[in-house]
Formats: structure tokens, sequence, C-alpha cells
């Protein structure tokens, strides 16, 4: 791994397994986690890290609509899902098989139900990669090791120096790999291996040891759950805004509401696309990082924001509120009319709110109500929304 230009590394995330060993009825690395699926974790870990060019994930083909959901906030750099095989080196080699020469040089292969891999974990994987033919995270041992025998007794203690706890990201050159477990699979080997660090020692590779991180944690038991939603929660600040919004009806033959647009036999009066759902959104978001509000940041008076798609200003508040430190737990945005109906529109609102925030759909609610024909809403001179929003830091 010498010249630099030359180095191209994707991560490939292996999700394909069934690991209902933590409990529920969810695989491991869809269940929730501090608001997020694990996988989501996984995923924006690795789309954060700059020298990560392109993510692939390896999926079990029961699991389809949970990555979805996992992947709805369409990650950076994330290529198209692979199916993976019956045990987890044939879904590594799946994996390997869909990376090709110009995505890749070299792989970084990492457990889907590791979300807290740091930046730092991911560089020193990168670097082993610069003396040795592969590299592996790893912590040394720290607890004394003492071997027991099948009575479950103690017998003679083992030296714990020079033992290390292995971890993920394991990091190799693709064609390399790809080649190994080729063999293996040719040879009928591919169920044994368990770790593709042995199976690329077995062909005589060198593997170095890169400094991981004792809170890289496999996530594997209801308990190891528990550990992980603690250690999110401990240092967590938590923040609440709310926003509200109006716009008039005028002439039209549309309305936008939380980036979808609407037919309808009058349109919304404002300077930008008046999607008054958004912008109820966007002032919750400013607010919950006192941050001022959508006035502010986009005068009205300003030509440029004149017709203004409203997922920019939505933008803009996910990046200060990202900038400050902080995810969103969750969202609840309500629009008040008697006209047009929401309920048809609603899914597509949410999966839309989602998007632009780069969020899992899963934190985001989009209702309506009427006010019984009462008031301005009542007499459809206009629609109101107002949202709220609890960030999590
Ligand atoms: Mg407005």
């Amino acid at each position: 791994m010498n010249d630099e230009d030359d180095i191209k590394i994707a991560a490939l995330i292996v999700a394909a397994g069934r690991g209902l060993r933590a409990g529920g009825d969810l695989p491991k690395q869809y269940r929730m986690l501090g608001g997020r699926r694990v996988l989501t974790r996984t995923l924006d870990a690795f789309a954060a890290h700059p020298k990560i060019e392109h993510i692939l994930v390896v999926i079990h083909p029961d699991d389809l609509d949970l990555y979805e959901s996992a992947v709805s906030h369409a990650p950076a750099k994330l290529l198209p899902h692979t199916i993976g095989g019956a045990n987890r080196a044939e879904s590594v080699l799946k994996g390997l098989g869909a990376l090709n020469a110009d995505q890749a040089t070299h792989v970084l292969i990492h457990d889907a139900a590791r979300p807290f891999v740091s930046a730092a974990t991911i560089n020193a994987v990168i670097d082993g990669l610069t003396t040795n033919d592969a590299a592996a995270a790893a912590i040394p041992a720290t607890d004394s090791m003492r071997m027991a025998d099948s009575a479950g007794e103690f017998v003679q203690p083992v030296s714990r120096e020079n033992v290390y706890r292995m971890q993920t990201p394991q990091g190799f050159r693709l064609r390399q790999i790809r080649e190994i477990l080729t063999s293996a699979e040719a040879a009928g080997r591919l169920a044994d291996l368990t770790d593709d660090v042995s199976a690329a020692q077995a062909a005589g590779l060198t593997v170095g040891v890169a400094k991981g991180d004792p809170s890289n944690i496999k996530l594997t038991t209801a308990e190891d759950f528990e550990m992980a939603e603690a250690l999110l929660n401990t240092p967590s600040k938590i923040r609440v805004g709310t926003g509200f919004d109006v716009h008039a009806f005028a002439e039209g033959d549309h309305v936008t509401l939380c980036g979808v647009s609407i037919p309808h036999s009058k349109g919304l009066s404002g300077h930008s696309d008046a999607d008054v759902g958004l912008h109820a959104l966007t002032d919750a978001l400013l607010g919950a990082i006192a941050s001022g509000d959508i006035g502010q940041h986009f005068p009205p008076t300003d030509p440029q924001w004149a017709g203004a798609d409203s997922a920019i200003f939505l933008e803009h508040a996910m990046k200060l509120v990202r900038d400050a430190g902080y995810e969103i737990s969750n969202l609840d945005i309500t629009l008040i009319c008697e006209r047009p109906k929401i309920g048809p529109h609603a899914a597509t609102m949410r999966a839309r709110v989602a998007k632009i925030c780069a969020i899992d759909i899963e934190a985001v609610s989009v209702k309506a109500t009427t006010t019984e024909r009462l008031g301005f809403c009542g007499r459809e001179e206009g629609i109101a929304a107002q949202a709220a929003v609890s960030l999590i830091g």
C-alpha cells in the first residue's frame, strides 16, 4: 500500500446473520439503539470516514424491509446491497464478489453489530495495511486468563502477555482475500472459516495488530444492548424545540406539505414554496439549539429564496444541529387544515422528511387535524403546522 493515489478502500459490512441471542424478534443488527438501528449507526461511522470510498452491506434475504428502513436516510457512499450466504464466510465472499477493482483495492470487513467503531480504529487498520498484507483491530487482554477443563474446573493459567481480543474492522487487499475465500469455497472449507484473519494467515499473509478500542463492542446478548444503551445515555444532553407556521391560501393548483406536492384547488402563498410543515420543523430544530428562527437564517426579503424548496432550509437547520453535536431522537409534525386530506400522503411525507434530515423513518411522525371548521383553518383561509423535536447529544 505504497502508492497513495492507487488506494481505494471499501467497507464491507456483514449484516446477514440472524443474531436473535440478544432477545426480541429482530436480528440484532436491526434493533433500535438510542433511537437508531444498530446497522444505521455502523454504516454512518464508515460513511463519515474520509478514507472510506464505498460501503457495501451483505444482508439476509428475509431482512430487505428492515434494511431499507436502516438506510432510509441514504448514507453517503452506499453501494447496492448484496444477499449473503449460508454462513459468515460465504456472506463475506458474496460481498467481496460484488466489489470490483475500480471501486476498491482494499477492503475493511466489519461486523454490523459493532456500531461504536471509531474513526481512530478505522485509521489504525488502514495504517496497518501499509506494513502488512492485512491488519485487524484488536485490544490487549487485560483480565487474567486461565484454562478450564470439561468439568468446568480451572486448570492451568494462560499468560495474557501478547494475547489479544479480536475486533473488526479487519483489512485486506481485495484481490487477495477474495482469492483466499474463493479457494476455500472450492475446497469445501468455507463453512469451517469463522474468521477472515485465520483464513488469511493460513494462506501465508501477514496480519498486523491494529489498535482497537474497548468501546468497539460486539452487541450479542440482551446485556450487551443494556450496556450499550447506558453508554449512549450516560453523557447525553437532551434538547427540545417547537415550531409553528401558517401560510394563507392563494390561487393555485397544488400545495407543498412536508416536502410532498399535493394537487389541490388552491395553492399556498409565501416567499418560498410555502411548505408550512417543513417551516415549522425547521423552526423547531433551530429552537432546540437556540439558534434563532427560519426568518433570521433565510430572510423573506432575500430574492434568492423566492420559490425555494424548503428542504434547503431544513437541511441547513440539520447541519447546525449536527455541528452543535446533536442528533434527532424523534420529531412530530401536526398539519392543521380541513383540506386537502393529509392521511393518504402521511407515509410519503414521513419518508421525505426522514430523507431530508438523514434519519430513520421510525423517528418521524406526520399527522393532521382539523379545527372543526372553526377559525382561519376551519374557514379554509390557510394551513397551519406545528412541530416538536427532541435532540440527543
Ligand atoms: Mg413559513
